[in-house]
């Protein structure tokens, strides 16, 4: 892997992880929004970054545990963020489609998932979920 070409995997333009999804990931910085959150939550299971999905998962549907290491074999290939849409100003809706392969088959995850701040940080709380052959 070429390291100085870092594209962040949630496709926000032509941004290095570090100047995308890694300020949140990896630097502790909040995101600022639900849509940059919900990319940076993409971003980390891509890398297998369960303290991250978990830390910005809200209390009340955040499960014990993920099982990422466990999940080897999907290979996520893109994000498509289709609509952000706010409720009132501290929920949120972002609807988007990720796309995966797990054992050289294409799969795609479309999701409406619903966001919520609290104390000026936003968390992921859940989603209605479709998957379908891509
Ligand atoms: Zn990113």
């Amino acid at each position: 892997m070429n390291k100085r070409i870092d594209i962040c995997p949630c496709g926000a333009g032509n941004k290095s992880y570090a100047d995308c999804c890694g300020r949140y990931i990896e630097g502790g910085e909040a995101a600022p929004g639900a849509e940059a959150l919900m990319r940076s939550r993409y971003t980390a299971y891509t890398r297998l970054r369960e303290d991250y999905l978990r830390s910005t998962w809200h209390a009340s549907t955040r499960p014990a545990q993920l099982g990422l290491e466990q999940d080897v074999a999907t290979k996520w290939l893109g994000l498509e963020v289709k609509r952000h849409e706010h409720k009132e100003a501290d929920h949120a809706l972002v609807e988007f489609v990720a796309r995966y392969k797990v054992h050289g088959r294409a799969h795609c995850l479309h999701e409406v998932s619903r966001f919520v701040r609290e104390d000026g940080k936003w968390y992921y709380v859940d989603g209605d979920v479709s998957w379908g052959p891509r």
